[in-house]
């Protein structure tokens, strides 16, 4: 084995530089020899979005091992919503690490579980008396959320949407809607699993959210039966599908019709919650009220924590032992998601993610104006996206993506893409993102469409 001379530890966070800079290619020499690394010793299924290795990062940039400081549109996948190593975070953590690692809550529980459910028991939507559960990750919850509706309803249909995603495991590979990569030779999936339509205002011909849902409802009735339905499953605002905001009135339509069919509405809100959407959740922007809502991604800062809070009803209704995990609700997570909650509200990051919003929407609508190939620019605050066609007909422009997310790569801008048809370029920086740095991002995106 070599061990090749990484530089000594970097320190992250705020206090990083706040500035795009390159001092060599992307990737440089120190980068290119992790991905050799990689290649000999990561499995090929574990793929990366850019060939760096990461050293540092904080505020809205992340530095490389040959000192490139990258621009952060991405979060790490919307979970660094207070930005990498957040002060709070790091000093919380600590605290826990020289107290206790792990006692495994279902055997010896710790105040640190409890604050966190009481926390998002208060945070969530709808006054009426909650309860949570912790897990690791967002597809544990996802999987959690519908066992326990299953448990609640004694019924075991499910139904998930178009183009949603809910994570890699057997049961939400099956929920997720997109072949490659995310289920291809991966099957078989889970049975009791069904499919409905979805509102997508740019692509489903101006059918309005009540037209929207009036469709699933029907396709749900006729080929499942409510009194075989268990529970929906549905992203307020649709993540890897695509950041597709359902026309108003959808999200509300369900439900209703959910609550009067004795069919638990499932938000996975593990992308939209906790700041990123300008709310603390993306079912308040539709005044809807989920009955079991699964949040993980930002709740954190980066540390694995994963959540299902809901009404205490269906929740109690699982028995004793019926739910947890050897990790579930670590101390040391829990520790972060205090510190990380705290920091949203002490630095008042949920209106600061409607100004990005506002900057990204304007600037984002003005490449538009100037450039056909962008079709639609949809989002809601610091969750914007554009979905990039071919002027002439409407269809998909995936090369066009990978070129523009290639150039903003190359020069020094973390971009994510998504959508069924890999055609949307997201946009979700740390909320603790300068103004300058996310202007000079999105300048570096529109160089990227003019040179595509
Ligand atoms: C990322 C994501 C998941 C899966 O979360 P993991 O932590 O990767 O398992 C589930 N649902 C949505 C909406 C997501 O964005």
């Amino acid at each position: 084995m070599t061990l090749v001379d990484t530089p000594a530890t970097t320190t992250g966070g705020p206090s990083l530089a706040q500035e795009r800079r390159l001092v060599t290619a992307i990737p440089g020499p120190r980068s290119q020899e992790l991905m050799a690394r990689k290649a000999e010793a990561v499995a090929a299924g574990v793929g990366h979005t850019l060939p760096i290795s990461v050293v540092a990062a904080g505020g809205g940039v992340v530095v490389d091992a040959d000192g490139n400081s990258l621009i952060d549109l991405g979060s790490g996948i919307a979970v660094t919503g207070v930005g990498n190593s957040h002060p709070r975070v790091v000093e919380a953590v600590t605290a826990q690490l020289n107290a206790f690692t792990h006692t495994c809550f279902t055997v010896s529980p710790y105040e640190g579980y409890v604050a966190v459910a009481e926390k998002l028991n208060e945070l969530t939507p709808g006054d009426h008396v909650k309860r949570s559960a912790l897990f690791n990750s967002g597809a544990e919850a996802v999987e959690n959320a519908v066992k326990i509706a299953r448990h609640f309803t004694k019924k075991q249909a499910v139904v998930a949407f178009d183009h949603a995603y809910h994570g890699r495991t057997n049961l939400t590979m099956g929920l997720t809607a997109k072949n490659i990569p995310y289920k291809s030779g991966f099957g078989p999936f889970a049975p009791e699993v069904y499919r409905a339509s979805l509102s997508y205002p740019f692509r489903d011909g101006g059918l309005d959210g009540r037209e929207a849902a009036a469709r699933a409802i029907t396709q749900i009735e006729k080929q499942i039966g409510a009194e075989n339905l268990a529970a929906i499953i549905i992203e307020p605002i649709q993540g890897e599908g695509g950041f597709i905001v359902p026309a108003a009135g959808f999200l509300p339509a369900l439900v209703e019709w959910a609550n009067a069919n004795g069919v638990v509405f499932i938000a996975d809100e593990v992308q939209t919650g906790f700041a990123r959407t300008g709310a603390w959740f993306a079912s308040e922007h539709e005044g809807i009220v989920p009955d079991l809502i699964v949040t993980a991604k930002g709740i954190a800062g980066g540390l694995p924590l994963s959540a299902v809070t809901g009404r205490a009803e269906i929740m109690d209704s699982a028995h004793a032992g019926g739910l947890g995990g050897t990790y579930a609700g670590s101390p040391i997570a829990c520790a972060a998601a205090l510190a990380t909650i705290e920091t949203y509200e002490h630095e008042g990051l949920i209106a600061r993610a409607r100004d990005i919003g506002a900057v990204l929407i304007g600037r984002l609508n003005a490449l538009r104006t100037a450039d056909p190939r962008i079709g639609d620019v949809r989002g809601r605050g610091a969750m914007v996206a554009i979905e990039l066609v071919d002027p002439e007909t409407g269809a998909p422009d995936a090369a066009l993506t990978n070129r523009v997310a290639k150039y903003a790569h190359e020069h020094g801008v973390i971009v994510l893409t998504c959508g069924t048809y890999g055609n949307v370029i997201r946009f979700l920086p740390p909320l603790t993102i300068s103004d300058e740095l996310l202007v000079d991002g999105l300048g570096v995106v529109a160089e990227g469409l003019k040179n595509a």
